[in-house]
């Protein structure tokens, strides 16, 4: 998966390092004060960062194919 952020969109409120459970660990602000990822080694995923963006910035593509089990 990886974690998509809208730099068009984003106003940098901060709201998703503040509630990702692994906060700078994954996120950082850029030069233009703006949210992006550093490295998804420790996400799990949550998608509490997109959930909590009123900007609607961020996008959590999962583009590993699943089978689902029947
Ligand atoms: S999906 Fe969860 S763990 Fe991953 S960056 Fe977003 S809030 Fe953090
Ligand atoms: S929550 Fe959304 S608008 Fe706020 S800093 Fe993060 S990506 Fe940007």
């Amino acid at each position: 998966m990886r974690i998509d952020v809208d730099q068009e969109k984003c106003t940098g409120c901060g709201n998703c390092l503040e509630i990702c459970p692994k906060g700078y660990k994954i996120w950082k602000k850029n030069s233009e004060g703006k949210a992006e990822i550093i490295d998804l080694f420790f996400c799990h995923g949550c998608t509490l960062c997109a959930s909590k963006c009123s900007a609607d910035a961020i996008k959590i593509v999962r583009d590993t194919y699943e089978k689902k089990e029947k």
